[in-house]
């Protein structure tokens, strides 16, 4: 017997057709002789529904309702669930975030999960009980409802896996698994059977929507095997873990990032602490910075510097750019959101020349124009123009897997 932990998303439970369907795939796990802990996100467009009900009302919400309004979603598919469940002909209870025993920080709408207690849903399995949690919330220390921020659901299956040291963690969606490249739009695209956590953690931070990357991050740190599967189809999915065997492959995939903005400034100081007052002033006002690049300084002791944001920055970082740029005399500053950063990840190119250059020159057969470069260990990312990036994406996409494969 196995404990089993199995996560579904809004669309796999967004009506009784597919909690009927999601009863059926949770029962055949429990007649199977296992323990089972289901985890469940709200219906559909629930989640928005919500916070758009807020928004007729006041403009400006306190976070402690909006958290209290927007655990309600996952309470409605959790008992919807259940009862689905009990239809079938197995016992079955839904449990909220605190009765499931989540405690997290008080951070209202972005809480994180502190201690997971599992003393109530250990009981109820004893009880040869399928049990149905809500997902994307917890209790703060002052006993108030708090949820762990958009896509929160996968995080709180990982942390009960962990805390109960599950045999396995599925996360069911409405696609079939982590691709080379998003499969609506690259035709090619194929399912990888295994990904590492570190290539998943990059792929899921660059807008690959398949897991939110603090359950990545989680798994990772203990050490939990997931499965991503799609709730429509019977096949296998992608299972996320420390070590893949698939040496032959350079990179596990591509993908593309539009929500990004580029701020450049010229004519800057070329001394030190430039670069340190300039970025410690962003960091400052909580904005990110992504790829930096910073040109040779010039003859005249100026040089350049061009960063990425995420878009919804933008404007704040030019503000702070065009301000710095008045205290130091310096040159333009410009700003562009026409633009979209593509990656490849992969652990391979960590002993493999030559990922990077394969990867320009299917940018340069397109006579894509790269306009910023950044590297790590298992990326490689550029900055090009938005308008660009479907197509580049399928021709870096055809580089690295030729379609004859
Ligand atoms: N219902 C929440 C959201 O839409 C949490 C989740 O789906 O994981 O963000
Ligand atoms: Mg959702």
């Amino acid at each position: 017997m196995s404990l089993i932990v199995q996560k579904f998303g809004g669309t796999s439970v967004k009506d009784a057709k597919r909690l009927m369907n999601v009863a059926n795939i949770v029962t055949q796990k429990y007649k199977e002789g296992n323990d089972v802990v289901v985890v469940v996100s709200a219906q559909g467009d629930t989640t928005d529904d919500l916070i758009e009900k807020a928004a007729e009302i006041n403009s400006n919400p306190s976070k402690r309702e909006m958290d209290m309004l927007l655990s309600s979603g996952e309470q409605i598919s959790a008992s919807l669930l259940a009862m689905a469940i009990q239809k079938l002909g197995c016992p079955s209870v839904s449990l909220t975030g605190w009765q499931a025993g989540f405690s997290t920080t008080s951070v209202h709408t972005s809480a994180r999960i502190k201690d997971v207690n599992p003393e109530r849903i250990r009981s109820e399995l004893d009880s040869k009980k399928i049990v149905v949690v809500t997902g994307f919330q917890g209790l703060s220390k002052y006993d108030d409802i708090t949820t762990l921020g958009r896509g929160g659901s996968d995080t709180s299956a990982v942390a009960i896996a962990a805390a109960m040291h599950a045999d396995l963690c599925q996360i069911y969606t409405d696609v079939e698994g982590v691709f080379t490249a998003d499969p609506r739009k690259v035709p090619n695209a194929k399912k990888l059977k295994e990904i590492s956590y570190d290539e998943m953690l990059e792929l899921a931070t660059l807008g690959a929507q398949v897991l939110n990357n603090r359950s990545v991050e989680m798994a990772k740190k203990y050490n939990i095997e997931l499965e991503v599967l799609s709730s429509l189809t019977n096949k296998p999915g992608t299972i996320v873990k420390e070590k893949v065997k698939m040496e032959k492959m350079l990179i596990s995939g591509v993908a593309k990032d539009t929500d990004v903005a580029r701020v450049s400034i010229t004519r800057i100081p070329d001394q030190p602490g430039i670069a340190f007052k300039l970025f410690s002033s962003l960091a400052a006002k909580n904005i990110n910075v992504d790829v930096i690049l910073q040109s040779i300084g010039r003859g005249d002791d100026t040089k350049d510097i061009a960063f990425t944001v995420p878009k919804d920055k933008g404007k704040e970082a030019l503000k702070t750019v065009e301000d710095f740029a008045n205290n130091y005399d310096a040159g333009e500053v410009q700003f562009d959101d026409n633009v979209a950063k593509i990656s490849i990840v992969g652990a391979g190119m960590e002993s493999h020349a030559g990922v990077a250059a394969k990867m320009f020159e299917a940018l340069f057969e397109q006579q894509i124009n790269i306009r910023m470069i950044s590297t790590s260990e298992i990326k490689v990312s550029v900055i090009i123009a938005k308008d660009d990036a479907d197509k580049a994406v399928s021709a870096i996409h055809n580089k690295f897997f030729p379609k004859a494969t």
